[in-house]
């Protein structure tokens, strides 16, 4: 698998151009919200390498690329699929604009297979399955392979939000999805300085999405393309890196004694979405993301984070630098507590995003706020 650029930088123009006068039709008059400007084709060509795909559409956000996708492929009186506790965005889209234009969804669970997703087709209304590769933030595996599969055998468009896993550890269109996602915001780009979301698949569907993402209008700006293409030049490091911090933390805290009650990452041994982890994910390679819980609860949260040296204390994911929040007040703050209770997020639960950091520092940084939390150790 390639990392690097396929051409040097070359090609990254302003966003107005001027016309050469040749024989070319409307379609190929170049206007960048219809996403045909010379920097968007040069990183969607770049994504497209890295993902596998025929295709690429690079916009302004994740978002975009998710309200882009479903808002393409669905029609009033359409019927989905859904991973359960998606991301908050995705939620609010489904559950809020979908709803008032018609479409309605049926949530499935990690344990759930071919029964139970059976079960939810609404015969000659269920369009498409919705799933994400890593669930936030208790870090769960969905059998992604069988989605794909299952999708493919009742004709519905499989489509994923890959974002947690990055093309470094997952390629969703080698196990048959037809749409990948991603938040470019993240780990594609990984310099948390721009916003961004791409759109990844089949040439056909590409072009139906790209239709109608410019008549809505989230085309992804020509600069944000220049320093994206920065970003993917150093993807494969970063993550690799970032697999390696967050496992190191996560088994340093799985294995630190009383004071941590419980510790959510796939990459573990323990964790109960290890053996689809290692089977789905590149090199095991299970992303920058975990969570846990102090015996404590929210007081030993608060204490804890506030003697971390190094992680700033704020969301998003998939920067060089590492970052820690309590989904209760922030990702997870729109529901309540009793749906948090219910969704499995305690009040108390941290979760990480690991940065590049080298991974010594930031286990001895773990270590000296894990001591400063009251209680046995
Ligand atoms: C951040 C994120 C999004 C939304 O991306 P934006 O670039 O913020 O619009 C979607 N899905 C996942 C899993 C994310 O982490």
């Amino acid at each position: 698998m390639r990392f690097q650029a396929a051409e040097p930088m070359s090609d990254l123009l302003p966003p107005t151009l001027q016309f050469e006068g040749t024989e070319e039709g409307y379609d190929n008059v170049r206007y960048t919200r219809c996403n045909n400007n010379p920097s968007q084709t040069a990183v969607a060509a770049h994504l497209a390498a890295l993902e596998g795909t025929e295709a690429a559409l690079p916009v302004a956000s994740g978002m975009a690329a998710i309200s882009s996708t479903l808002l393409a492929l669905l029609e009033p009186g359409a019927h989905i699929l859904i991973v359960r506790g998606p991301y908050g965005g995705t939620h609010d889209l489904v559950a809020s604009l979908l709803k008032k234009w018609g479409v309605t969804s049926s949530a499935v669970s990690p344990e759930d297979g071919p029964e139970q997703w059976e079960a939810l087709l609404q015969p000659g209304k269920t369009r498409l399955f919705y799933a994400e590769a890593i669930s936030n933030p208790l870090c769960e595996v969905y059998d992604l392979a069988g989605i794909a599969k299952f999708a493919r055998e009742h004709k519905l468009l499989s489509v994923i939000d890959a974002t947690f896993a990055s093309p470094v550890n997952l390629q969703p269109a080698k196990l048959g999805f037809d749409i990948t996602l991603h938040s470019a915001t993240k780990y594609l780009n990984g310099h948390s300085d721009l916003i961004a979301g791409v759109v990844l698949g089949g040439q056909e569907l590409i072009e139906t999405i790209r239709v109608t993402a410019n008549v809505l209008g989230p085309a992804i700006d020509p600069h944000s393309c220049f320093l994206l293409s920065r970003g993917l030049r150093t993807l494969g490091l970063r993550v690799e890196q970032q697999n390696r911090n967050a496992l190191a933390l996560a088994q340093f805290l799985s294995e630190a004694g009383p004071k941590v009650a419980a510790v959510h990452y796939p990459g573990l041994k323990s964790s109960k979405h290890h053996k689809r982890a290692a089977e789905l994910f590149t090199n095991g390679g299970c992303g920058g993301v975990f969570s846990f819980e102090l015996a404590g609860g929210v007081d030993a949260a608060e204490a804890f984070l506030k003697r971390l040296q190094l992680p700033l204390v704020a969301p998003s994911l998939g920067g060089v630098e590492s970052l820690v929040t309590r989904p209760a007040t922030t990702s997870h703050a729109g529901l309540t507590a009793k749906e948090r209770a219910a969704a499995g997020i305690s009040d108390g639960l941290i979760r990480v995003a690991v940065g590049v950091e080298a991974t010594g520092d930031l286990l001895d940084d773990f270590s000296q706020a894990l001591a400063a939390v009251p209680g046995a150790a």
